[in-house]
């Protein structure tokens, strides 16, 4: 078998390339209780329960953050923003939001797009979904079509599905093109 061998004009441009994107997921759930607010994107949202957490426990938003995070391999939230550190306690996520965008920009990175998933069985998020893309399009300076949110149930299964909690999925497209 013949040799692999690259050029080494053809392996800086491949280096080029490769460094002219980044991409990261994020994760996140959070239990639902009464006497919370629930706040999603940034949005407050009319719910008889809300989420528990050290800060707002929006946990789009914190999904979105690790997925910006982990597309430049910068760690997760809780190392930038540590749930034992009182100065987060109910913390507007948006603001810790805007503070990761700046990490992101210093680094000479910009968002080419956002996709995500909430998963809640309750309520029905579709009606606020266009406030949700607003808003996060908003803080980050973005074009809402640069923002995607969906949500969907989880067919009764398993924690979200007995109404426990709320999850959140997120992908982040980072480039360095302005
Ligand atoms: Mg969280």
């Amino acid at each position: 078998m013949a040799p692999l061998s690259v050029s080494v004009e053809n392996q800086q441009r491949k280096e080029t390339t490769m460094s002219a994107i980044r991409i990261g997921n994020g994760y996140d759930i959070h239990r639902l209780v009464p006497e919370r607010p629930l706040i999603l994107g940034g949005v407050k949202i009319p719910h008889d329960l809300g989420l528990l957490g050290h800060s707002d426990a929006d946990v789009l938003t914190h999904a979105i953050m690790d997925a910006m995070l982990g597309a430049l391999s910068l760690g997760d939230i809780g190392h930038y923003f540590p749930p034992s550190d009182p100065q987060w306690a109910g913390a507007d996520s948006l603001k810790l939001l805007r503070q990761v965008n700046q990490l992101v920009h210093d680094q000479g990175w910009h968002i080419g797009n956002i996709d995500s998933v909430i998963v809640a069985e309750r309520p029905k998020l579709k009606p606020h979904i266009v406030a949700m893309r607003d808003r996060l399009a908003e803080v980050l300076n973005l074009q809402v079509n640069q923002v995607g949110i969906k949500a969907t149930t989880n067919e009764k299964l398993d924690a979200t599905g007995r109404e426990e909690g709320i999850a959140a999925y997120a992908v982040v497209l980072l480039t360095t093109a302005p």
